[in-house]
């Protein structure tokens, strides 16, 4: 999963690109749900918020480091196709 940082400027521009609803407005800044953030496998070759979010504060989750094939899992489960 990926985590938003303490920079994030609140603009709203990564939660409505993620495939998963897994980002929402938190009580201060954006936050990510690592239940639900497969890094964008089994939609996209990249992750989207990353792509778009101008302060660039969305780095890979150190708490929450997972293998592809682990992110495909994920992606199985929550798709309803596992
Ligand atoms: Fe959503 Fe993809 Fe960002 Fe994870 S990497 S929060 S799935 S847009
Ligand atoms: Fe925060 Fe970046 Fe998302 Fe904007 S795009 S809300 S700065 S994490």
């Amino acid at each position: 999963a990926l985590i938003i940082t303490d920079e994030c400027i609140n603009c709203d521009v990564c939660e409505p690109e993620c495939p998963n609803s897994a980002i929402s407005q938190g009580e201060e800044i954006y936050v990510i749900d690592p239940n639900l953030c497969t890094e964008c496998v089994g939609h996209y070759d990249e992750p989207q918020c990353q792509q778009v979010c101008p302060v660039d504060c969305i780095p890979l989750d150190p708490e929450h480091k997972e293998s592809k094939e682990e992110l495909q899992a994920k992606y199985l489960i929550i798709s309803g196709q596992a």
